[in-house]
């Protein structure tokens, strides 16, 4: 390795969202920019030995090719192996040294005018690019509206049939206020470690995509999109990740779930909340919020 790796900052672009709130629609279309390639959930890739992936005869990446044999993580898979795995409270103690390893292998393919986008869900591939020194996170936060996101999981809470305390899941103020919580707490990881950071409101970005995208690459100093760009070829490497991942750059296909228009459920709860009503209104849909 020179010494010119060894001491480069990787800039890494990455969401952090709860649950249900469009990060895998949204990572799709933000992944088109000609200098970025996504490379999947790679937290959920590198986790654990690296023998989990390359064993699996059906894990196949993006590109078409098994895990082995993709010119990107196959290099990065037996990379991998040389670091030490630990268990239980140590588990996850290995993450930002081997995303240190992804970072280098993606430059080393892409050279140093390409990102990579990491679309890991939650919040340890933040923490691990943060404990890294040679890396540098630059997350969108994205935010959706928090009467969708309580309709979405009031009712996909009813249909699982809970009991007990688990039924509380069912209720509007308990979503709402896991809602608020998680937000903050995202929030507030990336203001304490001064992580570079766009809040995106997924409903605002729904109803204007290219004009978010725009905003976003600005923030984040890449150049804007040109529109007339034929994107379907544009680089992937998902190894893990959602099966919408195969799909090319349709913006056309993104369609706004819109039965919480039909929904009451919310509206006590959030007329006893006021100070959440304010924060959803600030983060879905106040620009540079
Ligand atoms: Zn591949």
């Amino acid at each position: 390795m020179d010494n010119n790796a060894a001491s480069a900052s990787h800039k890494i672009f990455t969401i952090t969202s709860l649950s249900h709130s469009g990060s895998t629609v949204f990572s799709m279309a933000l992944a088109c920019h000609q200098q970025l390639v996504t490379v999947g959930e790679v937290f959920q890739v590198v986790r654990q030995h690296p023998r989990a992936m390359l064993e699996d005869q059906a894990r196949d990446c993006s590109c078409g090719k098994h895990a082995s044999e993709c010119e990107f993580w196959g290099p990065v898979l037996k990379a991998l192996e040389g670091l030490e795995y630990q268990e239980g409270n140590e588990k996850y103690a290995h993450v930002p040294r081997a995303y240190e390893i992804v970072a280098q292998h993606f430059h080393s393919l892409y050279g140093d005018d390409r990102f990579m986008v990491d679309t890991s869900k939650g919040l340890h591939h933040i923490e691990a690019m943060i404990a890294s020194e040679r890396l540098t996170p630059n997350a969108v936060f994205l935010v959706r509206d928090v009467r969708a996101y309580a309709n979405s999981q009031t009712r996909l809470a009813g249909k699982q049939n809970r009991k007990g305390f688990k039924k509380v899941k069912t209720h509007f103020w308990f979503q709402i206020l896991k809602w608020y919580f998680g937000n903050r707490k995202r929030e507030k990881l990336l203001q304490q470690t001064q992580t570079p950071y766009t809040t995106v409101g997924y409903d605002a970005f729904c109803f204007e995509i290219g004009k978010t995208l725009a905003d976003v690459y600005e923030a984040m100093a890449l150049p804007p999109v040109c529109q007339d760009e034929d994107l379907s070829g544009s680089a992937h490497h998902v190894l893990f990740g959602n099966p919408m991942r195969l799909e090319p750059c349709a913006h056309a296909e993104i369609r706004y779930d819109s039965r919480w228009f039909s929904e009451s459920g919310y509206i006590m709860p959030l007329a006893l909340m006021p100070f959440i009503q304010r924060y959803n209104q600030k983060k879905v849909y106040q620009k540079g919020s």
